[in-house]
């Protein structure tokens, strides 16, 4: 008895341990937020460094900073609200939970904050904006999509923005503040509009690329513009960069391939009277114009299932970007539910829903959960996406592609090729750029060793490579 009371009591010492060493962490970040004081150019990461999601940095010329990237990281945030889609939650919970980025750190410089920029419309990097950005008083710049995307969000959670909303052309250069011109440089991704961010200040270039690919056969918009990009070798003081494929040692297959893959598995399998059911990114515009084309190859109708499809091909209209006119769309749960006990003959549709993931509350999961359609035999699900590696995700495909085995549902797993760089692609950038300084980030510590490997092999050292966490902050000059 003494003995169980011994260890309950160590128990709840361990227990408290663990808790005050997390609280000293933040404190000593914060402390840290004062000690460059007098540089007068400094990098200051507020989320997504040696961790991966919630991008978000700014940097800062004398009094004044701008902040690129407001994002979420989506495990932490779906573990917590249960939905893959944004929900009414506090910024100050979200940042508490480690969600959001920790904008504290910032300090007194929150006040000093002339502008928010966003490179491209996923929710790693705009996530946070809704819950975030109010507690800035400035603007918020991006490509047209993303513009679009970010007031559609605030427009679903009932909030105003506190600045303007400013749409810039993909390859375009503005002023912000009086320390500050800002550049963005057109780059494939798998989100359409994705920019580089090269912010021009008069003590240094800053190049923050984070997430891209070289996509030299995009089935939709421009290639990089790998131009200027070539004109800014040995000019870019520090490259601020994607690492999250670092360590494969590939160059990313082009988007040209993903549409081959999906015309293989819909054109060349024995598909005629099955119902047939893809699951993609949302914000895969060029993604799911392609599975629409395949479609209409089939003779079949292209359907929309889900409210984030909608919001996002919608946005993409709205700028133009790309017409769904040619596809049936069911934005609402409860319309989803209606349109699908109604349809006769599945087998002359092709239905595209959310849920790749094996998100609980996602259409995909709901089809088979709640046998809006009954599916059996030689039936398919192609999931036109990768599952992302971490548990929460890795457990809801699971137990989500066991119930479709149950069915005897032919399953179609990674018809998809990746947004991000790999290393061959890094090797390239690098090349092509020369950059004094690297800030790998967007990977784990695996991703970004991996990265700091290439760097050296192409002649870097290790003084030139600086691997950060969140809230160490980087002098520049
Ligand atoms: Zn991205």
């Amino acid at each position: 008895m003494n003995r169980n009371t011994n260890k309950n009591q160590s128990r709840n010492k361990n227990r408290r341990r663990g808790h005050r060493p997390f609280k000293k962490q933040i404190q000593e970040l914060r402390e840290k937020a004062v000690e460059n004081s007098n540089a007068k150019l400094e990098i200051i990461p507020l989320g997504g460094f040696s961790e991966i999601g919630r991008n978000s940095v700014a940097i800062r010329a004398d009094d004044e900073v701008i902040i690129l990237d407001l994002g979420l990281m989506m495990d932490k945030y779906i573990e917590y609200t249960d939905s893959d889609d944004l929900v009414e939650i506090s910024g100050r919970k979200l940042i508490e939970i480690g969600a959001a980025p920790d904008v504290n750190i910032l300090g007194k410089l929150k006040k000093q904050v002339k502008a928010i920029l966003l490179t491209h419309a996923h929710l790693d990097h705009i996530g946070s904006v809704p819950y975030i950005a109010n507690k800035f008083d400035c603007d918020i710049h991006s490509a047209p999509f993303t513009i679009e995307l970010v007031r559609r969000m605030y427009e679903d959670e009932k909030r105003m923005p506190r600045g303007k909303l400013v749409a810039h052309d993909v390859n375009s250069r503005f002023k912000i503040g009086t320390k500050f011109e800002v550049e963005f440089i057109f780059i494939t991704h798998s989100a359409p509009q994705t920019v580089m961010a090269l912010i021009h200040t008069p003590y240094g270039k800053i190049l923050y690329a984070n997430d891209f690919k070289f996509d030299n056969n995009p089935t939709m918009g421009q290639k990089p513009n790998y131009e200027r990009l070539r004109e800014l070798k040995g000019q870019i003081d520090y490259l601020i960069v994607d690492t999250l494929y670092a360590d494969q040692p590939i160059k990313t297959p082009s988007e040209k391939i993903a549409e081959e893959m999906l015309k293989d598995v819909l054109l060349g399998t024995q598909s005629r009277d099955a119902t047939i059911i893809v699951s993609t990114f949302s914000s895969h515009i060029a993604r799911i114009r392609a599975i629409i084309n395949v479609a209409k190859m089939m003779k079949r109708t292209p359907v929309l299932l889900g409210r984030s499809l909608f919001k996002y091909t919608d946005a993409a209209e709205a700028v133009g970007l790309a017409d769904f006119s040619d596809a049936e769309r069911v934005p609402y749960g409860s319309k989803v539910r209606s349109y699908l006990k109604k349809l006769k003959n599945p087998e002359k549709y092709l239905l595209i829903a959310t849920g790749h993931q094996g998100e609980p509350k996602a259409i995909l999961s709901r089809i088979v959960d709640q046998n809006l359609l009954k599916l059996t035999d030689n039936d398919m699900v192609i999931f036109s996406s990768k599952t992302i590696p971490v548990p929460v995700s890795i457990a809801n495909r699971e137990k989500l592609d066991a119930k479709l085995r149950a069915k005897h549902v032919r399953i179609f797993d990674n018809i998809h090729v990746s947004g991000h760089g790999a290393r061959e692609d890094h090797r390239d950038f690098l090349n092509m750029l020369k950059p004094k300084h690297i800030i790998p980030t967007h990977g784990n510590m695996k991703q970004l060793n991996a990265f700091r490997e290439l760097a050296e092999e192409v002649g870097y050292k290790q003084n030139q490579i600086r691997i950060i966490k969140v809230g160490e902050r980087v002098k520049v000059a």
